[in-house]
Order: C-alpha cells, then structure tokens, then sequence
C-alpha cells in the first residue's frame, strides 16, 4: 500500500485524539486537583511548555542551549511590557506576541550556533542567559515596581480555569511541534544532529535547520514565559535565573523532552522533586542537587527515560531491534528485460574536473586530477585504500572548498558553490561511513533527500527496487547494508544529472553484489542519471562500468574503456598487487 492512499485517520487521527484525551484529562485534574496543588499544577504544565521546546534544540537537532528560561523571560517582560502598554486582546494577543519576540531573540542567538558546536555553544547560551540575568535584576520586568500586575482574561481567572487554559496551549504547541517534527523541517534538525555533511548533501541548508531549531526553541519557550506572566501576575527575576535554566537543560536531557510526553513528565518532575523535599523537611534548593545527580546518571548511561520507556515498549511487543529486510535477490533474464534495457552512455559531457589538488597539511592526497564524466554514463573510481577516493567525492561535492583546479556540472562552474546548493543542482552523493540518521522513518528519510521531487509512488518504487524496506520503517531497524540500499534509492529520488556512490556495496553480502550490479547498470536508462561509484569489488565494476579511472596517491594512473583500463598491467601492478587475478 502506498502512502498516499493510507486513510487519513491513521496519519493524523492518533495524534487528534490524544490531544482531545489530554484535554479532556486536564479539565477533569482541574476539577478534582486539591485547590494548593492548581498552582503548583500550572507551574508542572507552563514547564512542560517550555521543555518541548527545549527538546527541540537539545533533543531533536543535537545542539546544546543553556538559556530557555531567559528566553521565556523575553515572552513575560513583552506580555508585562504590552500589559503597561494597554494594548488590548489580553494574554490571548500578548501570549503570542510575546513566543514571536522570544524567538526573534532565538533566532539571534542562534546565529554563533552556526559555527560553534557543543560546548564551544554551551557557553555562549550561557553567557547569554548569565548576561539577561544581570539586565533583568536591574530594570526588572515592566509593572512590577508601580505594583501593575498582569491581568488574566475573565474567562481564565481563577487557578483552575488557568490550569486548563495553561493545558489547551500546551497540547496546541504539542500539536504543532509533532507537525514540524514529521515535516521537512523536522528531518533537517534529526538529519544535522547526526551529521552536518549528510544534511548539507541532502540539498538542505545547515543553517536553516539549526536557525529554525533555535527559533521554535525560543518561540515555545517565550509562549510559556507568557503563561507564567499570566499565572504570577507579578514578575521577579528570581523566576528565569541561569541556574533554573541549567535545571531545565538537564531535566530536558534526563527525560528526553524531544519526546513530548516527556516534555510533560519533565514539567511534573519540576515541581514534584522541591515539593516532595519541601514535605521531608530539606531545603528546596537541593531540588537542583537532585537533577545534578539525575544529569550525571543519565549522561554516563547515554539514554534517557523517554528512550528507556520506547526500548521497554518495543520489547513488550516483541519486536527486535535489527531487522534483515529481505536480501537483494539476483534477476533471472525475463526479469532484468522487465526492467529495461541500458540504453548506453551519452557523449556530452556533464562533470567536467580540472586539475583537482587537494593537501591534508603536507599530504597531498589530490594531485592534479582531470577526467570528465559523460551523462548517463557509468563510470567506475578505482584504487587502493588511501588513493583519495573519497576525498576526490568530497571536493566536487563542495566539503573541501580549500581545492585547487576547476569543477563543472553540465558547463557550468560550480566549484565555489556550496554543497547543499551542488546538491539542488542535481550532483548527489552517498557515504562510506553512515549518515543516514537513525532517528527517522525510511519515508521520513526518503522524503528528506528527495526534497520536492518526492513522488510517493516514485519513492515506493525506488524502495523496491533496491530490495528496501517500506517506508514505515524506522531506520534505527535496519542493518548497515539495507540502508546503503535505502541512501542510493534516497537519492535517486532527488531525480540528480549525477550520482555519486562512496562504496555503496561495502555492507551488502557477497552474493547481493551482483543483484545490486543488475539494478545499478539499468539507473541511467531508468533514472537518467549518470554514475560515478568507487568500487573495491572488481567484478562489480566490471559487470556495470563504461569506463574506469584509477587513482593512486591521488593521481590518474589510467582511465578510459574498462577493458583497456583493467587490462593495463601497470594498473594490476599498482591496484590489485599480485593476488587478485583479472
Ligand atoms: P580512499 O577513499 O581512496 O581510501 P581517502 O580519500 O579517504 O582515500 O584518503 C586519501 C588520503 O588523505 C589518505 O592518506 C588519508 O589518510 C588522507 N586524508 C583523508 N581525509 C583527511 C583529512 N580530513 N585530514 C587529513 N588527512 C586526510
Ligand atoms: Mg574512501
């Protein structure tokens, strides 16, 4: 079944209907909740807020950002500031303008993210969050010293009603983050937080996806500074200092908060832990001391309870975590006929490098590489392990932009141009080492690399073609070699003029080699694009190449026809020594 045609209940109708449930739950908590606990409830609810946010950036797109609160301190001083103002519409107005500034204020922030990572990033965060700390305690949030507190609309003025209100925005930004997660936008951030060159090769803009990261990030969590205005009335500094935003990055870290549910679990454990030591007679400041020690135990076990929870859930139903999807089967004749036939190379030449160098301080592992591949051609790179293979794979697809020489695609220039733009531009490749992240489904990952020349039935297609599994599947499930398969289908879908393949046989049993072989020697007829794959499997290249290049510390030792090529016993000396027979 496609999935296009799936009913459109079983897509969207789940998560409606755990919306409405919570909804539901959470007007029946705010009816039967002790009237001393309404309060702390809203505090549980606003934090869960602002953790699915947090999850967002921590979670989702890998990075490391230290100053939610502040940002939810940017939402409450605009509410604050717009409730002085007298601007009307109440919160219902002031909440979302306040999320909008916030993540203006994310979006800033997020731009040294685009060059720093992990604690390089921690620190700005922190600075930042340290920085707004210092501002706030000195001109405080705006009402608060001529005593003008913020008003809560009629209809949510009393605690309860301002639970279930805090609960109907939560499940709406809950709604909506589910959304961007399934979205493209959504596999930009997985695909950044498992690797920035898989993202940028995908035609995806690293920047874009950390940037939207942080400013969703920060929207959310000024949307929960507006709730919190709305639930104090009164702003203090004291609510959105640095150390509460630590406490929250680790709450978010110890729970997984880029599962929503746990978003919500870490809100509860926010106000439970200082109310459970208020009640054992222990400061409640050791509330941080417990999330310290709930921070290291998590950081050390490298999970976290929404991981744990899925691992649990997933062995209850008995369903293992590597699956074999099927080999790749050889084609008898009548099958390969069903197929196609190749219709052989074109003559008009569609990469053309020049006088490629590349130098690794004082290795030069490029040296003057020139060689033109024509469209719908297969041509095969060959040569013994540190020859440059993939570094010559790495500088026409933009990651060494230091190179020396000359690049074109189709005549046109393309060696300044970035790499996810070389991508657009219909120059694609795939990996030696995996970068298909674990965290999306095959279709969430097809969809992502195909962009918009995604076509569902396309897709599906391409799936089977390479013996994939369906777009159900989550990538975590398949084994090395499957998704080889799945990252060539991926990219094939992106309809590229080239397609660049870093060993893509190195997973697949010995007895797929020549099932892939078949498939691959049809994909310029049936895909119109040209191939360039390098290759140890000399049968393999054999049964699909027109032509082969041999590298050798990084210079053409020989290219042309394979059998000239091949053939050559300077390339037999040189690549395959004196065991392997041709
Ligand atoms: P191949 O793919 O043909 O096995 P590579 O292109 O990976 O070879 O490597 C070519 C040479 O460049 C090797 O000597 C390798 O050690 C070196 N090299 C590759 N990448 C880097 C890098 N980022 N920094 C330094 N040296 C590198
Ligand atoms: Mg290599």
């Amino acid at each position: 079944m496609r999935f296009a045609d799936r009913p459109f209940l079983s897509a969207a109708g789940r998560p409606i209907l755990i919306a409405s449930a919570a909804v539901v739950i959470g007007w029946i908590v705010s009816l039967v909740l002790p009237g001393y606990l309404v309060y702390l409830g809203i505090s549980a609810v606003v934090i869960g807020v602002a953790l699915i946010g947090l999850g967002i950036v921590t979670g989702t797109a890998g990075m490391i950002a230290l100053c939610q609160l502040t940002f939810a301190a940017v939402g409450a001083w605009i509410v604050a500031w717009l409730n002085t103002a007298g601007v009307p519409g109440g919160l219902y107005v002031w909440i979302p303008l306040g999320g909008i500034a916030a993540g203006i204020v994310g979006l800033l922030i997020g731009l040294p993210a685009l060059r720093l990572r992990g604690v390089n990033l921690a620190v700005v965060t922190l600075a930042f969050a340290f920085a707004i700390d210092v501002i706030l305690f000195k001109v405080q949030f705006p009402g608060t010293l001529t005593g003008t507190s913020v008003p809560r609309p009629d209809l949510v003025a009393s605690d309860r009603a301002y639970f279930l209100f805090a609960v109907v925005v939560l499940v709406v930004v809950a709604l909506a983050v589910w959304l961007l997660q399934r979205s493209r936008v959504g596999s930009g951030w997985r695909s950044v937080a498992f690797s920035e060159r898989g993202t940028a090769s995908a035609g995806s803009s690293v920047r874009t996806a950390k940037l939207t990261a942080f400013a969703v990030s920060a929207t959310i969590a000024g949307i929960a500074g507006g709730l919190i205005a709305g639930q104090v009335g009164n702003l203090y500094p004291t609510g959105f200092t640095t150390l509460q935003s630590l406490a929250l990055y680790v709450l978010s870290v110890v729970t997984g908060s880029y599962f929503i549910a746990m978003g919500v679990v870490g809100g509860i454990l926010w106000v439970l832990i200082p109310e459970l030591l208020k009640r054992w007679g222990v400061p409640q400041d050791w509330a941080f001391i417990v999330f310290g020690v709930l921070g290291i135990q998590t950081l050390t076990t490298n999970s976290n309870i929404g991981e744990d929870l899925r691992r649990l859930w997933r062995r209850l139903r008995r369903s293992r975590s590597i699956v074999r999807h099927g080999a790749l089967e050889p084609l008898d004749e009548e099958a390969l006929r069903a197929l196609g036939s190749t219709a052989g190379p074109g003559t008009a030449p569609l990469l053309e490098v020049e006088g490629l160098s590349v130098s690794f301080g004082s290795l030069r592992a490029l040296d003057g590489v020139t060689l033109t591949i024509p469209e719908r051609s297969i041509t095969a790179l060959i040569g013994p392990n540190g020859a440059g293979k993939s570094t010559f794979v790495d500088a026409i697809s933009g990651f060494l932009p230091q190179h020396l020489g000359e690049v074109l695609l189709d005549g046109t220039r393309i060696t300044r141009v970035p790499p996810h733009k070389r991508a657009r531009l219909g120059l694609r490749r795939t990996y030696q080492q995996d970068r298909v992240p674990p965290t999306l489904t095959v279709g969430a990952y097809m969809r992502f690399i195909a962009g918009a020349a995604s076509d569902p039935a396309e897709v599906e297609e391409l799936l089977e073609y390479f013996g994939c599994p369906g777009p159900d599947t989550p990538i975590s499930s398949v084994d090395i070699g499957t998704r080889r398969m799945i990252e060539v289908a991926a990219n094939l879908a992106a309809k590229p003029r080239l397609i660049v393949l870093d060993e893509p046989a190195a997973g697949l049993a010995h007895e797929e080699h020549v099932a892939f072989a078949q498939r691959l020697k049809l994909v310029p007829s049936r895909y119109g694009a040209a191939v360039l794959i390098i290759e140890h499997d000399l049968e393999l290249v054999r049964s699909v190449a027109d032509s082969v290049v041999v590298l050798d510390f990084g210079r053409v030792l020989a290219s042309g026809g394979q059998d000239e090529v091949l053939k050559s016993p300077e390339v037999i000396k040189a690549y395959m020594g004196e065991t392997e027979m041709l």
